[in-house]
C-alpha cells in the first residue's frame, strides 16, 4: 500500500496540494497517495490522531489550523518555532514532528526562480499575520541590508521587532515608509479586495529598480501587483511559493527534492 500523506484544512475543496504531490510523486517514483482532508473547526487534534491511527505518515496543514498544528506537535523545528505556526507534520514512530515550509518556500521562489538575491538588499515586507511571521528568519538569513515590516495594526509588526530583534530588522507605519525598495513582499490578504491601493503605502516605496512580490496568486495580476507595475516594479505572484513550500515538505517527509520548474509551469497553465 503506498504511504499515506494530507492536507488538512476547513474549507479544503480549493487546495492544489494534491495535484502538486501526485505529480512530485510521479517524478521521483514515490509511493504515496495524497489527499484532502476536511476537519471540523474544533476538530483538528482528533483529525490528525484518526490519520495517524489509520496509517497516515504526514500531513500539510492550511488555514485556519496552522496555530493548532504548532500546538500539537511533540517536537519543532526551529523554523516552525520562529514562524509560530506549523504548515507540515511528520509522524515518525509515535512522535508528531512539526516544521514551517512557507518561509523557505518564498526565499526560493524569490531567489532561485525569480533570480533576485536579498543579501545586501533594502526589503520591505507588508503583514504581520501568520504569513509574514515565517518569512522573516528565512529572509534575514539571507543577509538583507535591511528588512522592514509594516503592517495596519502596528503593534503586531513592534512585535515581531521584539521577538527576533535583529540588527537589519526595522517596523513602520505604512505612511512613515520613505524611499524606494529593492524588494517589496505583499504578504496581507488585501489583494482580496479589488481596491486600489491594495494596502495603503506610498507609492515612493516602488521604483523601475525594485522587484514586487504578491503572496497571493490568480490567473490575473492581484491589486497590488498593478500598484508595483504602475510605478515600474517588475512582479511576481505567489504561484511559485506555494509548489517551493510544497516541494520543502515533499523533501521532509521523503528525503527528495523534486523539480519544481515542470510543476510550477504545469499549475500555471491550470489557473
Ligand atoms: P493572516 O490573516 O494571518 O494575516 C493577514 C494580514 O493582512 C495581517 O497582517 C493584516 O493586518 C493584513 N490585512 C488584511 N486586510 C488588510 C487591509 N485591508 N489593509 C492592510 N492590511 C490588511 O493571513 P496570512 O498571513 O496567513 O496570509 C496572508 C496572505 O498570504 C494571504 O493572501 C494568503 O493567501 C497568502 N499566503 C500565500 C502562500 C503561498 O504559498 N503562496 C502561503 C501562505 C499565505 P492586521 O494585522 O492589521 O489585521
Amino acid at each position: 500500500m503506498s504511504d499515506r500523506y494530507v492536507v488538512i484544512g476547513n474549507p479544503i475543496a480549493h487546495s492544489k496540494s494534491p495535484q502538486i504531490h501526485a505529480r512530485f510523486a510521479q517524478q521521483t517514483g514515490e509511493d504515496i497517495a495524497y489527499e484532502r482532508l476536511l476537519a471540523p473547526v474544533d476538530g483538528f487534534d482528533a483529525a490528525v490522531r484518526e490519520f495517524i491511527a489509520a496509517g497516515g505518515r504526514g500531513a500539510n496543514v492550511t488555514v485556519p489550523f496552522k496555530l493548532d498544528a504548532f500546538a500539537l506537535a511533540d517536537e519543532r523545528s526551529a523554523r516552525a518555532d520562529a514562524a509560530g505556526a506549523v504548515n507540515t507534520l511528520k509522524f515518525d514512530g509515535g512522535r508528531i514532528i512539526g516544521d514551517n515550509t512557507d518561509g523557505v518556500g518564498l526565499v526560493r521562489d524569490i531567489v532561485a526562480n525569480a533570480g533576485v538575491p536579498v543579501a545586501g538588499k533594502r526589503v520591505l515586507l507588508l503583514g504581520a499575520g501568520g504569513a509574514a511571521r515565517g518569512v522573516v528568519l528565512p529572509l534575514l538569513a539571507e543577509s538583507p541590508a535591511e528588512l522592514t515590516i509594516a503592517n495596519r495594526t502596528v503593534a503586531k509588526a513592534d512585535e515581531l521587532l521584539a521577538q527576533f530583534g535583529h540588527p537589519a530588522l526595522r517596523a513602520s507605519r505604512f505612511e512613515h515608509l520613505s524611499g524606494a525598495f529593492d524588494i517589496v513582499i505583499n504578504a496581507t490578504s488585501a489583494s482580496l479586495s479589488a481596491e486600489l491601493p491594495p494596502v495603503p503605502v506610498p507609492a515612493s516605496v516602488f521604483s523601475s529598480a525594485s522587484f514586487a512580490y504578491d503572496m497571493m496568486y490568480g490567473a490575473q495580476p492581484t491589486v497590488f501587483m498593478q500598484l508595483a507595475a504602475m510605478h515600474g516594479a517588475a512582479v511576481r505572484n505567489g504561484l511559485g511559493m506555494l509548489v517551493e513550500q510544497a516541494a520543502e515538505s515533499f523533501f521532509i517527509w521523503r528525503g527528495v527534492r523534486p523539480d519544481t520548474a515542470a510543476v510550477y509551469q504545469w499549475l500555471r497553465s491550470q489557473l
